[in-house]
């Protein structure tokens, strides 16, 4: 059994559906569980819609809904004959979401915008699914806010692995493994991104949370291979709309994909490794605009391997540094109240460097988080910060081309080991 993971952009039109389609069928001799995300960039949207629902605009709130329904409605009608009973349930679909945003805004942001944005995922799962069906790629749609089970951290939402593995295998696996005959095999289609609580409430995983989705499906089925397909030829060196000339890295071990992710490589969910190498599963990055190209695959390889330079560029950073208001140093007891202010406010750290009277943290600049962050910080400390920075991470550095990434930026802060330099420019 393999699992495919489509992205948005995979799904951002009539012909995008039809080419996943095509490379379902090219697939079909196995069990297979497909992960889709929103279409296109409508999670961006119905976060806007979220916004206007949550200052009671109604005015931006019905334009936002309109332009959601627009979208959607405009692929059906280039991929279903007017009758055809999808309509119905995209129908019912839009209906509920409408219902709910005509109520009363709750208090809790992060519970509501769960419950509005998740609808982009059951939007997109349920129209691909219906199509496969119409071209006789038979599937069976599945609810994922009932299989994998989270905690109640709304946006941010953990899932409780045992309890998602349990619903995962009850309810997945009893269907996949149904041979069809003649060489014909089920297809799931579920969504990425969203979870279910106990309770019965939705939430999901964070932004770009359907690459995480997919581990977390293939950890719980012990999956033979989990392919994410992009826009991308595969893991690349550097992002290619930066860089002019990248290298595609063919094969790369867990842990240094793990390294790349987590330093900000956009190409893969940086929670996405973990489960997959705890299990070892192969995780295979290809491009769906040339689907017959090997791509990248990450798999178990030797600690030893040899990779080329990497180079990975945040933009938006804020760097802030905190001094003590008082005669103490950065020591254990004002990094304790720093880390607690951090991970209250849910602004994750970036790169940190601290001296005897000063903490440095580079992160990514947020709306609400920031201002927050720093009010709360402005309690005990002094504070310094400069913002519209870039943070540059490269691995596998060689002095030699430090020079032309810099050029005549402003180096703010350096932090370096053996295998990889990171820069804070202005
Ligand atoms: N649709 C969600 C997003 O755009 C999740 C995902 O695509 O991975 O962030």
């Amino acid at each position: 059994m393999k699992v495919f993971k489509f992205g948005g952009a995979s799904v951002q039109s009539a012909d995008g559906i039809k080419n996943v389609a095509s490379i379902i069928s090219q697939h079909s001799n196995q069990p297979l569980l497909i992960v889709v995300s929103a279409m296109g960039k409508i999670t961006n949207q119905l976060e806007i819609l979220t916004e206007a629902f949550m200052e009671s605009n109604v005015v931006a709130r019905e334009h936002s809904y309109a332009a959601i329904k627009d979208y959607h409605y405009n692929i059906l009608n280039e991929l279903f004959e007017k009758n055809h009973n999808v309509f119905l349930k995209i129908e019912q679909i839009f209906h509920h979401l409408k219902l709910y945003i005509e109520q009363q805004p709750g208090t809790n942001y992060n519970f509501e915008y769960d419950r509005i944005v998740s609808t982009g995922e059951i939007l997109s799962s349920q129209i691909l699914s219906h199509y496969l069906n119409k071209v006789g790629l038979n599937n069976q749609w599945m609810d994922s806010r009932n299989l994998i089970i989270t905690n109640a951290s709304y946006r941010d939402a953990q899932p409780d692995w045992n309890q998602t593995s349990q619903a995962v295998k009850n309810k997945i696996l009893p269907y996949l493994s149904n041979s069809l005959g003649d060489n014909k095999h089920p297809i799931v289609v579920t969504q990425g991104f969203i979870g279910g609580t106990t309770q019965g409430f939705t939430t999901t995983l964070g932004r770009e949370g359907s690459d995480f989705s997919a581990a977390i499906f293939a950890f719980s089925l012990d999956a033979e291979e989990v392919t994410i397909w992009k826009d991308v030829p595969g893991l690349l060196n550097a992002d290619p709309k930066i860089f002019k000339e990248t290298v595609l890295l063919p094969k790369i071990s867990y842990q240094e994909a793990i390294e790349l992710s987590y330093y900000g490589a956009t190409v893969i969910h940086p929670k996405t490794l973990k489960p997959l190498l705890s299990k070892n599963i192969p995780l295979r990055v290809k491009s769906f605009i040339h689907p017959e190209k090997e791509g990248s695959l990450i798999h178990k390889l030797p600690v030893t391997a040899k990779y080329p330079a990497s180079y990975i560029f945040k933009f938006n950073q804020v760097l802030l540094s905190i001094m003590p208001k008082d005669f103490s140093f950065i020591a254990e007891d004002n990094l304790s109240l720093i880390f607690s202010s951090f991970a209250r406010i849910g602004v994750k750290i970036n790169l940190m460097q601290n001296s005897a009277i000063s903490f440095s943290v580079c992160f990514d600049k947020d709306k609400t988080k920031t201002p927050a962050l720093m009010k709360d910080l402005e309690k005990n400390f002094n504070l310094r910060h400069n913002e519209n920075l870039e943070l540059i991470t490269i691995r596998h550095y060689e002095n030699a081309v430090i020079g032309n990434i810099i050029k005549d930026r402003k180096v703010l802060l350096e932090q370096k080991n053996r295998t990889t330099l990171q820069l804070v420019v202005s």
